[in-house]
């Protein structure tokens, strides 16, 4: 490492990554006296929402669920729309940035690229990119499950003469989109909500599938300020509310019966209900098999498929955008949250490509071909994901006691003590890591309730003069196994998702977040309850 690093001194905790949890971490570990500093790669505030400024870049969980439960925070604060949309999201770092005064604590522009461990003074010491160094007694991880877009590796990528970019890599100055042709590459959430707003804009727009997204309808609102002022009071039980079961959101209900315990009408009168609602009530909010039941779950994606070929016109795009047969079981790929997805299909202006009958073979300076033609562009849009949940971590150089690297650990599969720690990391802890309910947990509402457990953790060593923490090798396995079970006797299992780390080539197929929010949770504080069950201390 560089000796002649530019040295920012030594702190009990430091933070990387401003999001959610870094924000909340940040402020709390200040409030209990902690000396903490946060580091940030990005140059402004919005953690994920600062990256992902592609057009039509919004949230799907609607507020206030998607936002801090403190009064300080919410009382002088109104969304202007029920899933707010990246801006309104960055304004709301702002304003929180302000509420807390955090800023005078963080450094932006400065991404960590290593970290290392003296066990001599139980310190960790990480450098940036451009040199600082930052030492620390505890090294708190906060990069996001989405910090490492995924782009495949398509043939001549680097050679299209036009704009090609990422979504989550989007230029500051946006790109023209208008009287273009526009090819879309992939059809996760970041995809549609790109072709929503391509779609009514571009000369042609050409969407290449491969696999077709369950999106369901968002059914956004624009709110009205007053009625949120009224509403003020209601918003500790409100907040109390998204803490409990049936996890992270405050107004969803679900039947506690299987979808096949109940007649075909009460079936579809359950279905129909959550269809109306909108948001996520579809996935989560029907029945309590949906994700166990193979029956159950073909219940409801005939349902889904059905409502959805409704609103497409031609027969052959229908059938390839919500087909026959379930492509994987409903909801084990996440269902994106669509406006009038579908409904842009019927335009004239955009055409489907099948990846499955006609791959790309390559990206051409022109545009690009599959196996049936070549389409002539002017921008290419890559909607293609990312290397979800260990992406950010594992790009890091980041070596164990015994000097392995990170991605070598990992290499074969994940381990870790409940998605918070990992063997062989002492005094690292992870916030919405791999193997936490991350992606099954609204961001804010976890960051709130994982941050507590971990000030807890901190202040307990700090209580009991303690320095170092280790987290066990046999607790970390006995959780994978946990999340295996979880793959095996739920549908996730069976399908090819970032859920499962199937989306990144090489990458070993588990489970890599608890689909129950509730549950994980639960073990998270069992193992406070049970003296931090798996660490050991020293
Ligand atoms: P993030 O907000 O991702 O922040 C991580 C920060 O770490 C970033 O600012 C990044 O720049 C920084 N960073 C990463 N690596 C380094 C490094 N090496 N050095 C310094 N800084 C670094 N969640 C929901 O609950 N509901 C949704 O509808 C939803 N939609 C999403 C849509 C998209 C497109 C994406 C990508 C994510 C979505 N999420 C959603 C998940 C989202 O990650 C969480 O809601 C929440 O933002 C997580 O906050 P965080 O603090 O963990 O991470």
């Amino acid at each position: 490492m560089d000796a002649a690093t530019d040295d920012a001194g030594t702190f009990d905790a430091v933070i990387v990554g401003r999001g959610f949890n870094g924000c909340y971490l940040l402020h709390r570990l200040r409030q209990e006296g902690f000396s903490v500093r946060l580091v940030e790669a990005e140059p402004r505030l919005g953690g994920v929402w600062q990256a992902n400024r592609y057009p039509g870049a919004r949230v799907d969980s609607h507020v206030p669920n998607y936002e801090f439960s403190m009064e300080e925070i919410w009382r002088d604060w109104v969304w202007s729309e029920k899933f707010p949309g990246r801006d309104e999201l960055v304004a709301y770092f702002e304003h929180v940035d302000r509420v807390w005064d955090l800023s005078r604590d963080v450094d932006v522009e400065t991404r960590i690229t290593s970290a290392r461990f003296a066990p001599g003074d139980d310190r960790w010491t990480l450098h940036s990119e451009a040199g600082r160094r930052y030492r620390c007694r505890h090294l708190l991880l906060c990069l996001g499950f989405g910090s490492a877009p995924f782009v495949p590796d398509i043939p001549g990528l680097g050679s299209f003469d036009g704009p090609c970019h990422h979504t989550a890599r989007w230029p500051e100055e946006g790109i023209e989109l208008a009287g273009r042709r526009v090819g879309v590459i992939g059809t996760g959430a970041s995809g549609v909500q790109v072709v929503q707003e391509a779609a009514k804009v571009a000369r042609r727009l050409t969407v290449f599938q491969r696999t077709p997204v369950t999106a369901i309808p968002m059914r956004q609102e624009q709110l009205d300020p007053d009625e949120q002022w009224a509403l003020k009071a209601d918003l500790p039980e409100i907040f109390a509310r998204r803490n409990a079961p049936p996890g992270s959101f405050h107004d969803l209900e679900r039947e506690d019966v299987g979808a096949m315990s109940v007649n075909a009408d009460r079936r579809r009168e359950v279905l129909e209900a959550a269809w109306a609602r909108g948001g996520f009530h579809f996935w989560f909010g029907t029945f309590n098999d949906v994700l166990m039941d193979e029956q159950a779950n073909r219940a409801v994606y005939e349902f889904w498929r059905d409502r959805t070929r409704e609103r497409i016109d031609d027969p052959v795009v229908a059938e390839l955008l919500a087909p026959t047969d379930p492509p994987y079981p409903f909801g084990t790929k996440r269902p994106s949250l669509e406006q009038d997805y579908y409904d842009c299909f019927n335009r004239p202006n955009v055409e489907l490509v099948d990846l499955r009958s006609s791959p790309i073979v390559e990206i051409t300076p022109t545009g690009i071909r599959t196996t049936g033609a070549h389409v002539d562009l002017d921008v290419i849009v890559l909607a293609t994901g990312f290397d979800a949940n260990t992406g950010g971590m594992t790009t890091l150089d980041l070596p164990d006691l015994d000097g392995v690297q990170l991605a070598d650990r990992w290499a074969d599969g994940v381990d870790t003590h409940l998605g918070v720690a990992v063997p062989g990391y002492p005094n690292l802890l992870m916030l919405y890591g791999p193997q936490s309910a991350a992606s099954f947990c609204n961001g804010p509402v976890c960051a709130e309730l994982q941050g507590e457990w971990t000030v807890a953790f901190l202040d307990r060593m700090r209580r009991d003069g303690l320095t170092r923490f280790d987290s066990s090798a046999e607790d970390a396995r006995w959780w994978s196994g946990q999340l295996a079970e979880v793959a095996e006797r739920t549908l996730f299992g069976r399908t090819a998702s970032w859920y499962m780390g199937a989306n990144v080539p090489g990458k070993r197929h588990q489970l890599l977040n608890h689909p129950s929010s509730d549950v994980y949770l639960a073990q998270l504080r069992e193992c406070a309850g049970a003296g931090y069950r798996g660490f050991t201390f020293s």
